[in-house]
């Protein structure tokens, strides 16, 4: 019997009225023959109440405890979903991570999947139940719950979908697929058929939250079909609609000579840059710098070194805004005791991308980006490029109006 994963993210949870109409979608699932297993995410807003209050109590709260707290947002979803099962007359059990198990290391906050045990799961799905995972969390080898990131339950899905070899894991959320960009910044932002996987990649990682960046990876690594669909439809539309619709990540490589140059726009608001004024051009510097950095934890982005003028250079990186004060303390301090120069920073700037493997047989897709920008009167603060992407960072005041603009140049609102 064909095995299925549905994910249901805040808002498809986000009331028992949805809670109920997620029990019927599933037991249309059921009822169709497939064995389904459910990884919901915590009622919206949960997640942020609870690390809110965390925060009243403290500004820096102990990440264990903080993932204590975080992960039972998930358990009250899991439960509530079970009864809502019963009521339509499904057997349906629910599993909190640690009791399936969902191993991960001990990293609290962003902790990876390691190792998914199937065999509870698997007992349950033969006889019949329909069985409901917590999503964003799993256990370490202490025995201590651990999350996995902001928008973890993705990752959830897509990993028990591989560990369980489900035919598909469909993620169903509150938009009806991937755009071409965030529809609630560009409102004739397109639907995209499918995506290919390594574009998907690129945008959740310069940004787009609809999907969490490593759940791309294990659907990628591991080839597992993966469909971004809308939770917010009737759930009893026939199944043949339902399984054709929103957008499906594909791993084909780009065979389509006629491919639009760009499919898709990025953007990250919370971006920060620091600059380190006047350092010795000399080996190693860039080591000093970013060193003391990394050993923060904090995750560097774009970098650039000027061109020395008497020995002395200028070198600039972006960290994530919530760093930025730690990766002010960590370099005020280093710089002045190692490596000399003074610092500058600014913590209002955000990173704006068009994304396409498209690009690969389009020129000029930068000099057009760059036109468009210049027609708006933005200044590009920084530029970083892959093959498959161009990224720039701009003041974050002009960051949504950057995005509309490069949606209308490169033609995306057209089907
Ligand atoms: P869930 O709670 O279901 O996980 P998320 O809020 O994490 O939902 O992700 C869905 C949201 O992602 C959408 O409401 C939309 O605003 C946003 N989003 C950002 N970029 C895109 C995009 N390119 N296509 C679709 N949605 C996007
Ligand atoms: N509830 C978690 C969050 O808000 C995980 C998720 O929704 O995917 O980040
Ligand atoms: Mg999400």
């Amino acid at each position: 019997m064909a095995l299925i994963v549905h994910k249901y993210g805040g808002t498809s949870m986000g009331s028992t009225e949805r809670i109920k109409n997620v029990a019927r979608r599933v037991a249309k699932w059921h009822d169709a023959g497939y064995q389904v297993i459910v990884v919901p995410s915590a009622m919206s807003g949960e997640t942020n109440r609870l690390i809110g209050m965390a925060k009243e109590i403290s500004p820096q709260p102990d990440p264990r405890e903080l993932d204590m707290l975080a992960s039972t947002g998930e358990q009250v979803s899991v439960a509530l979903l079970a009864m809502a099962l019963h009521s339509v007359g499904k057997e349906a059990v629910s599993y909190a991570g640690w009791q399936v198990a969902i191993k991960t290391d001990s990293a609290f906050t962003k902790a990876r999947i390691q190792s998914i045990d199937d065999t509870k799961v698997k007992a349950d799905l033969d006889a019949g139940r329909v069985v409901i995972i917590t999503g964003f969390q799993g256990v370490d080898d202490g025995g201590n719950i651990a999350t996995l990131g902001r928008g973890g339950s993705d990752t959830s899905a897509v990993a028990i979908a591989v560990a369980m070899k489900a035919q598909e894991c469909l993620i169903y959320t509150d938009v009806d697929g991937v755009y071409t960009t965030d529809p609630r910044v560009v409102s004739d932002a397109r639907r995209l058929n499918t995506v290919t996987f390594e574009e998907m990649l690129e945008m959740a990682s310069l940004g787009s939250k609809v999907l969490q960046i490593r759940s791309v990876e294990f659907a990628g690594n591991y080839r597992m079909p993966t469909r971004v669909l809308s939770s917010l439809t009737d759930p009893m539309i026939p199944l043949e609609v339902e399984v054709n619709s929103g957008t499906l990540i594909s791993f084909e490589e780009d065979t389509h000579m006629e491919q639009a140059a760009i499919t898709g726009i990025a953007f990250n608001r919370d971006e920060a840059k620091i600059t380190v004024l006047g350092v010795p051009d000399k080996p190693g510097i860039a080591y000093q710098i970013l060193g003391p950095v990394a050993d923060a934890n904090i995750e560097v982005d774009m970098i650039i070194q000027n061109q020395s003028v008497d020995g002395k250079t200028d070198f600039t990186f972006t960290v994530p805004r919530g760093d930025y004060a730690k990766a002010m303390d960590t370099l005020e301090l280093h710089v002045k005791s190692h490596i000399g120069g003074s610092i500058t920073g600014d913590a209002k700037v955000s990173k704006v991308s068009v994304v396409g493997v498209g690009m690969r047989s389009h020129v000029g897709i930068a000099s057009q980006m760059f036109r468009t920008l210049s027609e708006e009167g933005i200044n590009i603060l920084m530029i970083s490029t892959s093959e498959i992407k161009i990224s720039v960072l701009i003041d974050e005041k002009y960051m949504e109006l950057a995005v509309r603009a490069l949606h209308k140049a490169f033609g995306l609102e057209n089907a």
